[in-house]
């Protein structure tokens, strides 16, 4: 096949642009994401060749190898893995798929153009930032077990060429021709063996295979000669003892090896002897992913086996709510010769998975207590994650309990978060249950009505603001032997003696009061299960409450925002005996319950109701119509 040219796709390009033209503070990091391409690329070959030994070809010694050169201008980065065929280089060189990426274009277009250098310095932009310090790049490569061999040519300037070519080993090499300011110069000389030696020591130390490059020596008779060096350790990191690992390493290893762009917010590191053994390298990034709830984000951990790389990622360690994990686990005892799928269900999987989760909650109930500012810093990124865990195990015990300590709210008198044991700790003695109240805010739910008498008798109120806290409040149902109570549901009483006595009052009210109750409902015509009298309501008309069971308000909002509008709340009226509207109501009833002043009277006090709960009425311009017949009277 001839030459062909071939335009990169318009998010490629973009990014293209950005690698060239912007003044990278780290020049250098180009070199560690081509090494660990090439690391990867040996990785795919090394697992592939377990179930298949003739790809290799007889060539089993892997190696990446670093060649500058002065006279060509060019530093070449080498592997003998697995290669990429024509079809292969279009994809994945031409193209942006990777989640790290999108996630650096997102953030520029937050930025509004202007990009922050330690930003740009810190995000790995993969093989693009080859451009960093090349203003031609070709990448030379043949697919293991395949005869052909592709050439691929760009500046990074929209268009790239590809055409059929020569390779004799398998595997990849990328020639980057480096721009004149990276030749010699002092601060930079990439065609330095000395200054290459240390950029690989510095950032590639753990990559698993031999790194290798020339270095001119001369012999004891004084003669020049080309001596081949291994320049890394070759030592994975999480085989190190924890005392010998510095910081900075584990922030650079996780940078490298998941894509990260800024340290982690907590490192797990944990060697496990025993009936399993395994070691595991956690973090919990400092930022969630911005896919981390939807469903193309791939949680998984990294599975090795006594240091060799099995797969990407691996979904049976860790449950659900902790997909925002990352990390690895390398293990002696997991076979390596079956297949994925069922190495993922594997007893050992299982095992060492329900030991991490275990451990990983231990860490963070420590956190905890220790340093509460942390925590919240880490509950800010994902306590919607620990949410959706209590949540998505409603009927599993064991996992409540595991997780009920772990939450925070925000409530009606703290400026801060509590835990559930902070706020019961709180509560009087008279108070029997846990007072809960949904919201959008706390400036919203602070002014419900029901609020009002809660804040006069000091009880303190759990706040949910999230729409899935009151999905995990239910499923919890108890904390402590004590009973979520929601404000907006029927069943909301106070336990003291003034609100019994209050509330036996209101019932004697609402004895007598009978038929208007039934007709104000009747007029709403199906809109409410039920209209009644209430005593919890202080300055306010009316408010709406929900069945003691089933979807609340908010439920339902939730659910029909997933496009689920069946799960109705059931909506009870409650008014307010002392207030005017009521005294109003009675008489308007009294000239006959038939009247459009009666009708409309009913209509408005349910609109006010639906107002307050943020919920639009079916018929605004009538109800606006009846409002401003109401105000012109
Ligand atoms: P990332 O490595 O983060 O996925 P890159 O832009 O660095 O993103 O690379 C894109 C893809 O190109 C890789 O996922 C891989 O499939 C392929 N690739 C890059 N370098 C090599 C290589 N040396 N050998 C084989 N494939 C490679």
């Amino acid at each position: 096949m001839s030459i062909e040219t071939l335009e990169f796709q318009a998010e490629t390009k973009k990014l293209l642009n950005l690698v060239i033209n912007s003044i990278y503070t780290n020049k250098e990091i180009f070199l560690r994401e081509l090494i660990s391409n090439a690391s990867d690329a040996i990785d795919k070959l090394h697992f592939e060749s377990l179930t298949n030994k003739d790809i290799l070809e007889g060539e089993d010694e892997f190696e990446i190898f670093v060649l500058p050169s002065k006279e060509t201008k060019t530093l070449t980065i080498s592997d003998n893995g697995i290669g990429m065929t024509r079809g292969e280089v279009i994809q994945n060189i031409g193209t942006i798929a990777q989640s790290g990426t999108k996630a650096f274009l997102e953030k520029i277009k937050e930025s509004e153009g202007k990009i922050d250098e330690e930003l740009i310095g810190q995000f790995g932009v993969g093989f693009y930032s080859a451009f960093i310090v090349a203003d031609k790049v070709e990448i030379i490569t043949r697919k293991a077990g395949e005869t052909a061999a592709v050439k691929w040519t760009s500046d990074g300037a929209g268009e790239y060429t590809i055409e059929d070519c020569e390779k004799d080993s398998r595997g990849t090499m990328v020639v980057l021709h480096l721009k004149e300011e990276f030749i010699g110069g002092e601060d930079f000389d990439f065609t330095s063996s000395f200054t290459l030696e240390n950029l690989v020591k510095k950032y590639s130390d753990y990559i698993r295979y031999p790194i290798k490059m020339n270095f001119d020596v001369k012999d004891k008779d004084g003669k020049e000669t080309v001596e081949i060096r291994t320049v890394n350790s070759m030592q994975p990191l999480w085989t190190r003892n924890k005392s010998d690992i510095k910081d900075e390493e584990y922030d650079e290893f996780f940078k490298h090896q998941f894509h990260e762009w800024e340290k982690p917010l907590e490192i797990f590191h944990t060697k496990a002897e025993g009936t399993t053994e395994y070691t595991a390298l956690l973090c919990i990034p400092k930022h969630a992913a911005i896919n981390l709830y939807y469903a193309d984000y791939e949680a998984g951990l990294q599975l090795y086996s006594r240091h060799v790389f099995i797969m990407e990622k691996c979904k049976d360690f860790l449950p659900d709510y902790l997909r925002f994990i990352k990390g690895l686990v390398d293990s002696p005892d997991l076979p390596l010769n079956i297949s994925r799928e069922l190495l993922q269900q594997s007893r050992e999987v299982k095992k060492i998975g329900k030991a991490l989760e275990k451990n990983i909650l231990k860490q963070l109930s420590k956190i905890l207590k220790n340093d509460r500012e942390h925590y919240e810093e880490f509950w800010n990124e994902y306590g919607k994650s620990l949410k959706i865990g209590v949540y998505n195990n409603a009927y599993d015990q064991k996992v409540k309990d595991d997780l009920k300590d772990l939450l925070l709210f925000a409530t009606s008198t703290q400026e801060k978060f509590s835990t559930l044991e902070e706020y019961v700790s709180r509560m009087p003695e008279t108070q029997k249950k846990i007072y809960t109240a949904s919201g959008k805010d706390k400036e919203t739910i602070s002014q419900m009505p029901q609020m009002e008498i809660l804040r006069e008798r000091g009880i303190e109120v759990l706040y949910l603001l999230d729409p899935i806290d009151e999905f995990a409040v239910e499923a919890l149902s108890k904390y402590a032997e004590k009973d979520f109570q929601s404000v907006s549901r029927e069943d909301f009483e106070l336990d003291d003696e003034e609100s019994k006595k209050t509330k036996t009052e209101v019932e004697e009210l609402a004895k007598s009061h009978e038929d208007l109750l039934k007709d104000v409902k009747e007029v709403l015509n199906g809109a409410v299960a039920e209209v009644r009298l209430t005593s919890h309501l202080k300055s306010g008309a009316v408010c709406l409450a929900t069945g003691a069971a089933g979807p609340s308000l908010n439920m339902e909002k939730t659910f029909a925002a997933m496009n689920n509008p069946f799960f109705k709340a059931q909506r009870i009226l409650e008014i307010n005996p002392n207030h005017a509207l009521f005294t109003k109501l009675s008489g308007l009833h009294a000239l006959g319950k038939d009247t459009d002043d009666f009708k409309n009277f009913c209509q408005l006090l349910y609109t006010q109701a639906l107002l307050i709960e943020g919920i639009m009425p079916d018929n605004p311009v009538e109800v606006a119509n009846k409002i401003a017949e109401l105000m012109a009277k």
